[in-house]
């Protein structure tokens, strides 16, 4: 558990000094050479995907002509948005959250995202839910009348928090006391005793489960199961059962693996961007995938054929030669 904990630690500081900030880059954004990459909190794992991405671009960059930054942010719903009006050239966000921007649902209610563009697919998510204890929360039944986080408005988890809630009969704003703070300040808090729980969507292991974790005020993982949460999956095209590992939180008060449901990571672009940029991007994370699954344990898992599945908006035309090109597409 110390080791993966270091492990997340070093591997951020080394992100960190790897790919600096958006400010260091010789090429101003928006120009052709360069690729901002929008991720979430820098404790979760869309910030070190996004830096081992932009890792891979950086080493090769004299040969690509292209570099790259990293940026944290509020998460999918943020990224897809700033994708759109192009103030970030890629971000990743959830899945679901891509087939919501294209379909006009949720957050883009009625206002169907057109030049929204799919590149891939990544790690897999799993819907998180943790809790204090103390607070003798062992089912989302028991959330009623709890002090818990939602996510902020701008992450992908908000609206899982919401379907969970939803489908146990619980009414976000009336049946519990529902918070908005961003992944990163989630653990403190829930350890400072002023949160009850947190959900969080999210790939494993992670930084903030890890610090989540590793408290005096010991927490564990609440199962989100059942016959609701059965028809929710088959309900929803997006959706899929899942198992937390619990052994990678050797601290938490769980012994099994905890059963919930999750989505899948993606990555996105905006139409507008320029096709060969996309198209160098796209090759070189499929040309290093062997390097990438070693960059973060949640990358672990990276399959090839997987990482162009999940995918609701239509392939980038850089990406789509990209990918013809590995054998991946026809
Ligand atoms: N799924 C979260 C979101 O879309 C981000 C998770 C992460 O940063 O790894 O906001």
């Amino acid at each position: 558990m110390r080791c993966i904990g270091m492990f997340l630690v070093m591997s951020l500081m080394a992100f960190l000094v790897a790919c600096g900030g958006s400010d260091d880059g010789a090429t101003p954004a928006g120009s052709s050479g360069f690729v901002t990459i929008g991720t979430g909190a820098v404790t979760g794992v869309y910030y070190p995907a996004g830096g081992a991405l932009a890792k891979l671009i950086n080493d090769r960059r004299d040969e690509l002509g292209l570099r790259a930054s990293v940026e944290s942010t509020g998460g999918s719903v943020y990224n897809i948005n700033a994708v759109l009006s192009g103030e970030l050239t890629v971000g990743i966000a959830q899945s679901d959250r891509q087939y919501q921007a294209v379909q006009g649902l949720r957050e883009w209610q009625d206002q169907p995202q057109a030049d929204l563009r799919a590149i891939c697919s990544l790690h897999g998510e799993l819907i998180t839910l943790l809790a204090a204890v103390d607070a003798e929360i062992h089912s989302v039944a028991d959330l009623a009348g709890k002090r818990v986080n939602m996510g902020n408005p701008g992450s992908g988890q908000r609206a899982n928090s919401e379907d969970v809630l939803r489908a146990f009969g619980l009414d976000t704003s009336a049946d519990v006391s529902a918070e908005g703070l961003v992944a990163a300040e989630a653990p403190q808090v829930l350890q400072d005793g002023r949160l009850d729980a947190f959900f969080y969507t999210v790939g494993h292991p992670n930084g903030n489960i890890t610090q989540a974790t590793s408290g005096r005020r010991t927490v564990r993982f609440i199962p989100i199961a059942g016959e609701a949460i059965d028809a929710l999956v088959a309900e929803r095209p997006y959706y899929a059962h899942g198992d937390i590992d619990v052994s990678l939180y050797p601290q938490a008060d769980n012994q099994e693996a905890v059963p919930t449901f999750g989505v899948t990571a993606t990555v996105v672009t905006s139409a507008a961007v320029d096709e060969d940029v996309i198209y160098a991007f796209t090759s070189t994370i499929f040309d290093n995938l062997e390097l990438l699954r070693e960059m973060h344990p949640a990358l672990r898992g990276l399959d090839p054929v997987q990482m162009v599945e999940g995918l609701s908006a239509p392939l980038h035309p850089g990406a789509e030669r990209a990918l013809r090109e590995q054998g991946l597409i026809e």
